[in-house]
């Protein structure tokens, strides 16, 4: 925990330093700290050297100053006895037998002894051996003018022989009225080289004697035994002599300077191991801190650039293996990048560009083209009821034949042009260099038999059609104003039922205005209750009695008025509004049929119901449901499917109507003759009606309608099916059905779409016998 908490900190603590920062700071911190401990140990160390130096000194003079001592007494015993053993008187008298000797005393090395008369004449000396030097004298000695009781020593004076500044050891030397001296003279000018070569040790100290204020001797001449010391380790002594001292000195440099050398080859020791630590340190910066900050630039940039470049760095494994997994996540974010790129501007589906890369390529086209002085063009394919093969056989099989188409289409382009997939059913071609309007309809012309070919997909064998928006490019169209405009030429396409190209022109585009409002409004219509129903009255042909009715839809809307069921129809199917739509429908109709029942009239009632209806949701539970919510008996109500609702998805169509069938409801194909159905699929479907469609009966003035009408009703009763004419308007076409055995009919000439209470009011007054009703509308 603890642990934890001191990381968490550390993260929070904003960085100050960089790792070259730290480095450089350890080495300086070492650097500082062995300088103060160099510095602590030289001062330390030389100071013992002068203490020690000092002691060597003291120790110096006090054996010299013993020395003298020793020498200055064993000289006045030597001359005491001396003395005894003259007389003065013999050797004036035979001064040539008078011999002398003197050896070195002590430090004294040089002197000699002499006999001096009191006239100061020296008869005898040890300088010249037997006799005295001619003329010798001691004359001015002032030792002669005092006469020692014992033998003492004088001061300073010039010895007479020879010239050298000496002390005299004298004793007096008895005789007959006369009396002189024997006398040691002792020339002091050497004295201080002889005890620095005797005592001077290995160090070599200096000596200097002086008395008083004078310098008596040195054996260096630069000693400085008086005033400033600076630059030399002294010590002196009293002397046995009274007034005299013993220096003793040493050069501070010399006494110093083993320790100066040892604290210099330390500090070059030391020098040496700093240029090592800042090797090190380059080495480390170079390896360690510039690998690190290229790291963590390299991370500064993963966070900032979508696709940073790879980062390269030496140095130790860990940072390369850092460095390796960086650009193995920069790998990975480069290929998500290029994924996520490509995936924005592609269908996943079939892996085409989508309608953002159309665009920009258009954009491009559009610019090349106006440079070229061409035009560029666009087809907007639909695929016509797409969403019916997804709802009735799949997303699977869906997929699955828009990726065979993609490939195929995209099998068929030429350079430079681009296929796309806008989303649902909907492709596009840009043809960059159509130039004019019959190039880019051939184009189009071309696609629609692509699409056409059958197309295998997930087992299931497709027939599809397009319906193709075709528009070129004027003078100042952007790219979305192609699409948009080729867009609308192919929803125009589609309302026109599809399986066609169509031309921009800008009037569709007032249309498809018109269309987007309407959609608008259609989309709130219903809980708006601006939905309501019409009943279009089916008679019986020979009585003109009405047998039942046909529901139709109408919708009032404040702003476009009534609008037909051929408008708004296929844009409830389109917007998915089809289905409670219907769901209305069957309730009103169903709810009308009961009323008209429990007044007595058990008309049949016809619902329409579109393909969507039966495909998506749970139809034959909704028309049980309504059924049973309203209480009519089921064969009282019928149910119109159109040709091309039954061609839909036979199998899906033909068990949801067996299964309306096994409820007991009744089921006619509408607008019979305008689609496809073949004989094996009016056996194949639970079929109770047909009607033949309005453009038949219109037409039966002329032969061939009149032959095809005439042929549907032998065939409706060949199949014992009910059959019921639409649209007769005049009368000898209705004259002309009864003829040819049809037995029901619906038309203006009978009834318009009209209100229930209208119908209602063109009921027979007299009460119709249920049971007997129903008898009869079952018979047909
Ligand atoms: P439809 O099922 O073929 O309906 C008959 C259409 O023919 C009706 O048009 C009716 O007014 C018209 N008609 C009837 N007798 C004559 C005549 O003598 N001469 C002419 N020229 N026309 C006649 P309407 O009401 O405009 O309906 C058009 C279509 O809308 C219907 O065709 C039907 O397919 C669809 N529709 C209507 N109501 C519904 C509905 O509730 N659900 C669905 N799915 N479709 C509906
Ligand atoms: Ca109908
Ligand atoms: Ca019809």
């Amino acid at each position: 925990m603890g642990g934890q908490r001191s990381t968490a900190r550390d993260a929070r603590r904003p960085a100050v330093f960089s790792v070259r920062t730290y480095l450089v700071g350890c080495v300086v911190a070492a650097l500082v700290i062995l300088l103060i401990a160099e510095a602590i140990v030289a001062v330390h160390s030389l100071s013992n050297a002068r203490h020690k130096a000092a002691q060597r000194a003291d120790y110096a003079t006090t054996v010299a100053t013993a020395a003298i001592k020793t020498a200055l007494d064993q000289g006045k015993t030597a001359i005491s006895g001396v003395a005894r053993t003259l007389s003065i008187d013999a050797i004036l008298a035979a001064p040539d037998k008078c011999s002398l000797s003197f050896s070195s005393l002590g430090p004294f090395t040089s002197g000699h002894l002499d006999v001096v008369a009191p006239d100061g004449r020296v008869p005898c000396s040890s300088l010249s051996g037997h006799g005295a030097p001619s003329g010798a004298s001691q004359a001015g000695a002032p030792w002669l003018t005092t006469t020692p009781s014992g033998p003492s020593m004088s001061g300073l004076f010039t010895d007479g022989l020879t010239g050298r500044t000496s002390v005299a050891l004298v004793a007096a030397v008895g005789g007959v009225g006369t009396a002189g001296f024997v006398v040691l003279v002792l020339p002091v000018d050497a004295l201080a080289s002889d005890i620095a070569a005797a005592y001077g040790g290995p160090e070599h100290f200096d000596f200097a004697v002086t008395a008083g204020d004078r310098v008596i001797s040195t054996s260096q001449k630069a000693m400085p035994v008086i005033g400033s010391h600076a630059g030399w380790i002294e010590s002196s002594t009293d002397l046995a002599v009274p007034g005299w001292q013993l220096v003793s000195g040493r050069r501070t440099a010399a006494a110093l300077a083993p320790t100066r050398s040892l604290l210099i080859s330390e500090t070059v020791v030391a020098a040496v191991a700093f240029l090592v630590a800042f090797v090190l340190l380059a080495v480390a910066n170079r390896r360690i801190a510039v690998p690190l900050r290229k790291l963590a630039l390299a991370a500064g940039r993963l966070g900032r650039e979508v696709t940073p470049q790879p980062v390269e760095v030496g140095g130790p494994a860990e940072l390369r293996q850092v460095a390796e997994r960086m650009n193995a996540m920069i790998a990975a974010r480069v290929s998500f990048e290029d994924k996520l790129s490509h995936d924005a501007l592609h269908d996943p589906l079939t892996g085409l560009p989508n309608q953002a890369l159309l665009l920009d390529r258009l954009a491009t086209a559009c610019e090349t083209a106006a440079e070229a002085n061409t035009r560029a063009a666009l087809l907007v394919i639909g695929i016509d009821r797409f969403e019916l093969v997804n709802t009735s056989l799949g997303y699977r099989v869906g997929d699955h034949a828009l990726i065979a188409l993609a490939s195929r289409l995209e099998g068929a382009l030429r350079p430079r042009q681009t296929l796309a997939r806008l989303g649902g059913g909907e492709f596009a071609v840009s043809l960059p260099d159509a130039g004019d309007r019959d190039t880019a309809l051939a184009e189009a012309a071309a696609v629609s038999r692509i699409v056409a070919q059958v197309v295998d997909a997930a087992g299931a064998s497709l027939t599809l059609t397009a319906s193709i928006g075709v528009a070129v490019a004027e003078r100042g169209w952007s790219a979305e104003e192609l699409l948009r405009n080729a867009t609308t030429a192919m929803h125009s396409a589609k309302e026109r039922g599809g399986a066609r190209c169509q031309f921009f022109e800008p009037s569709l585009r007032v249309r498809a205005n018109t269309r987007l409002r309407l959609e608008n409004e259609l989309s709130r219509a219903l809980e708006r209750g601006e939905f309501y129903l019409e009943y279009q009255p089916i008679v019986s042909l020979p009585s003109r009695r009405i047998t039942g009715a046909e529901a139709l839809l109408r919708w009032q809307n404040s702003v476009h008025g009534i609008v037909p069921p051929s408008t708004f129809v296929p844009i409830a199917e389109e917007i998915g509004l089809i289905n409670q739509l219907g769901r209305f429908a069957l309730e009103k109709a169903c709810e009308q049929a009961m009323a008209w029942y429990e007044l007595g009239y058990p008309m049949r009632i016809s619902v329409n119901v579109s393909a969507h209806q039966l495909l998506t949701g749970n139809f034959a539970e909704q028309v049980t449901d309504v059924l049973a919510h309203t209480q009519l008996a089921p064969d009282l109500l019928c149910l119109e499917l159109t040709e091309s609702t039954l061609m839909e998805d036979v199998l899906r169509i033909s068990t949801a109507l067996h299964a309306l069938k096994g409820h007991g409801v009744s089921i006619s194909i509408d607008d019979f003759g305008t689609g496809y159905s073949s004989l094996a699929y009016l056996q194949r479907f639970p079929v109770d009606e047909l009607k033949i469609d309005r453009s038949f009966v219109g037409g039966l003035d002329n032969a061939a309608d009149r032959n095809l009408v005439a042929a549907v009703v032998a065939l409706a009763h060949a199949l014992e099916l009910h059959v019921v004419a639409e649209g007769v308007e005049k009368e000898e076409h209705a004259l002309q059905l009864v003829r040819m055995g049809c037995r029901a009919a619906q038309g203006y000439l009978f009834a318009r779409p009209q209100s229930a209470s209208r119908v209602t009011a063109q009921l027979p007054r007299h009460h119709i016998d249920l049971d007997e009703a129903v008898s009869r509308s079952n018979a047909g």
